[in-house]
């Protein structure tokens, strides 16, 4: 189940015809993702207390590194200082994952070859260098090349980022609903406008600013940990006296958790008011050409 959630850590390079053409995990010097080095495995994983854990880390890192000492006697201090009380046992949330910037932008490695002059440090990690430097999470896989534009285009903050792209179902099926409205799918290009752009990213907050998210520790998007074995969540429409959502992928995703009915209604409005304030935009400004194709 890791894999359905952070990606497994798998060395996937050279594995089947299909690479990925683009990579996810630096995109540009906005943001960054640090999800499969369990960046949101910790039991408390908001954004203040990551940033919090991160700070001090990368601040200790490099003073560690100033006064000529040993990575790993780095790590020892934050395994013995940190509180490393997990979300999901099973996902390992290394030490070595701080900031990489001043500006506390981008998330990452520590022990990366870039953030040491070429040298590769991370021979000494918990998954070793192999596995660290030849892993790509499924979201490389899964999504459409058009996605991944879009939310590398959209999201410039690395909090929202990683919770955002790893999130297969959140993104596969909230484009699925904008295509199967604007008749094409959504080209990258078009986010360019303001008012595309700030749908998209309005809808994309909600992952962490959902009115009907549930606080449950042990729950993240449609998983949830009962203490022994991961289990998909359940919304259960009977008791709130409705039919299942058209919208379910996505009320899962955000962990959604509704205590009556109405709230259940007011949740699909607010999708709805999205997918529909999109659409007005993107077409209003469709491309002649594609609404009258040209038959030579
Ligand atoms: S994009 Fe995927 S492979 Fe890259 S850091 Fe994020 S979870 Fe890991
Ligand atoms: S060593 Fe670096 S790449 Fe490997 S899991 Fe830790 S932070 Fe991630």
């Amino acid at each position: 189940m890791t894999l359905a959630i952070f990606g497994n850590r798998v060395n996937t390079l050279g594995q089947g015809p299909l690479l990925p053409t683009m990579v996810l995990c630096q995109p540009d010097a906005a943001k960054s993702c640090g999800a499969c080095c369990g960046l949101y495995n910790y039991a408390d994983s908001s954004r203040p207390a990551l940033v919090r854990r991160l700070r001090k880390r990368t601040k200790r890192f490099w003073e560690t590194m100033a006064a000529g000492g040993r990575p790993e006697a780095f790590a020892e201090r934050i395994l013995r200082e940190e509180d490393f009380s997990k979300r999901y046992e099973v996902i390992y949330c290394c030490e070595y994952l701080g900031f990489l910037d001043r500006e506390e932008k981008r998330v990452g490695c520590l022990l990366h070859p870039a953030v040491h002059g070429g040298e590769d440090l991370r021979g000494i990690s918990f998954y070793g260098r192999e596995l660290c430097a030849g892993h790509l999470c499924p979201s490389h896989q899964h999504l459409t090349e058009k996605q991944k534009r879009i939310l590398i285009r959209v999201l410039d903050d690395w909090y929202l980022y990683g919770l955002c792209l790893t999130d297969i179902d959140l993104v596969k099926t909230y484009f699925q609903l904008l295509s199967d409205r604007v008749g094409e799918e959504v080209r990258p290009e078009r986010m360019e406008e303001e008012g595309l752009r700030a749908t998209v990213q309005a809808f994309f907050s909600w992952k962490v600013s959902w009115p009907f998210r549930s606080e449950e520790t042990g729950r993240l998007g449609k998983y949830f940990f009962d203490g022994s074995e991961y289990m998909i969540a359940r919304i259960d429409y009977e008791r709130l006296g409705r039919r299942t959502s058209p919208f379910h992928p996505l009320f899962l995703s955000f962990t959604s958790e509704f205590r009556s009915g109405e709230e259940l209604d007011q949740g699909e409005a607010m999708i709805r008011a999205n997918l529909d304030r999109f659409t007005r935009f993107y077409l209003e400004k469709k491309p002649l050409a594609l609404e009258r194709p040209c038959p030579y």
